[in-house]
């Protein structure tokens, strides 16, 4: 598929999954049936007046893998295509794409607002890291759009929101929020990660700029870290290019191949677990060793009627919290035999985490009742295994929960 065709694709409106499979890819003189791993740092010049011209930006061609890679273009392509923006870049890890996205187009004194249910990581960043750097920081709940009103100053240039949060499954109202943000001037930059582009497509409600850990459900065989900014051109080639050109925090093109491969099969993963998801959501708000379920698409989700607007389906992750707490947490996990336990998610592999002794186990504890990061909270990954093989071990579990109280 050539460049042209590239952009035949999008006047035609492909199918998403039409995409996942063929969007990007360019083929080598070898014509290659699948996506060529170009596993090289650098590239050579016919003559040093060509090496001029492409420095010069005279003369197409790549010049050195930290500015940019074949393999590494093409998932910037196709993920770019996946949720229609106009530009994508990579970087090595989820968290570096937040990072960059956050940091780069931000100076001494501006002012970025972020909702607070926050993947560990990114409230390290927003709430320790930019501070140091002179960027005011304001957290609010991110559910209440009042307070992000509130909140915005003169000086206010971003608005940061993860929609389902991590752990406790929250939604907020990305158009909304993006309103707010552009009657002040600022962007809105939303993570994507746990409902990936199947199921939520966030520039469609307003976002500015979407990232992504493809280390979740883009990989999904649980094997490479990665990450990926998606915005307007001139937002990338002004804020985040320099950035990642001269900072260096770049994909590595054995893990752009890997998740090439991994995108092929996203929507049909990403759907098998999402069903598998909400009937063991279901299993698990029916049993007595349990408080309390999240999960989007169930009505008893306190932003249910929002959730259904927004997203295609609820998603792979299940949240609940045990009647017996911690202990009864702990009973829970070891009494698991199919699904492990790891504080990963997005892997074909169901995998289940206490969040209060891992994921957050650095938040005071005040701070993590704030975000609902209880004693007894569980989060369950859903992955592709038979259903009926989760639901029965979950419930087996389930019970083991009950035994310690
Ligand atoms: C995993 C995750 C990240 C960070 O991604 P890495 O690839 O692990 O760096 C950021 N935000 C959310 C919501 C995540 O789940």
């Amino acid at each position: 598929m050539t460049d042209e065709s590239q952009e035949d694709q999008s006047k035609h409106m492909l199918g998403l999954e039409t995409i996942l499979v063929r969007g990007g890819q360019t083929r080598s003189a070898h014509k290659e049936t699948s996506e060529a791993l170009f596993l090289t740092s650098g590239f050579v010049y016919d003559s040093a007046e060509e090496a001029e011209a492409r420095f010069k930006g005279e003369a197409p061609g790549y010049l050195y893998g930290r500015y940019a890679n074949p393999t590494n273009t093409m998932l910037q392509e196709r993920l770019r295509a996946l949720d229609g923006a106009q530009a994508c870049r990579l970087t090595a890890s989820g968290m570096a794409a937040v990072t960059a996205a956050l940091i780069a187009p931000l100076r001494c004194g501006d002012h970025v607002i972020a909702g607070k249910a926050l993947f560990s990581s990114c409230r390290w960043v927003i709430e320790t890291f930019m501070p140091r750097y002179g960027i005011e920081v304001t957290l609010v709940d991110s559910t209440d759009l009042a307070a992000w009103k509130v909140a915005i100053q003169p000086n206010t240039k971003m608005l940061f929101l993860e929609s389902p949060s991590n752990p406790t499954l929250e939604i907020s109202d990305i158009e909304a929020i993006a309103a707010i943000a552009h009657s002040a001037g600022a962007r809105l930059i939303v993570d994507n990660i746990f409902a990936s582009p199947i199921l939520q497509r966030p520039f469609e409600h307003g976002a500015d700029v979407v990232v992504y850990s493809t280390t979740k459900h883009m990989d999904g065989a649980g094997r490479t870290l990665g990450g990926a900014i998606l915005g307007l051109s001139s937002f990338i080639e002004e804020h985040i290019d320099p950035y990642l050109r001269h900072t260096g925090p770049a994909m590595s093109p054995f893990v752009a191949w890997n998740v090439l491969k991994g995108l092929e099969t996203l929507s049909m993963r990403v759907e098998r677990a999402s069903d598998s998801a909400a009937k063991l959501s279901d299993l698990i708000a029916n049993h007595k060793a349990v408080r309390a379920v999240r999960y989007p698409f169930r009505p008893d989700h306190p932003h249910y009627e929002l959730a259904k607007r927004q997203m295609k389906s609820g998603g792979t992750l299940v949240a609940f919290e045990l009647v017996g707490g911690k202990k009864a947490a702990f009973a829970f996990l070891d009494a698991l035999k199919i699904v492990d336990i790891s504080n990963n998610l997005g892997d074909s592999k169901s995998l289940a985490t206490h969040p209060a002794t891992t994921t957050h186990y650095s938040f005071a504890p005040d701070v993590q009742l704030d975000l609902g990061v209880t004693p007894g909270l569980i989060r369950l990954s859903v992955g592709i295994e038979a259903c009926d093989d989760l639901c029965r071990d979950i419930a087996v579990a389930l019970d083991a929960a009950l035994t310690v109280e």
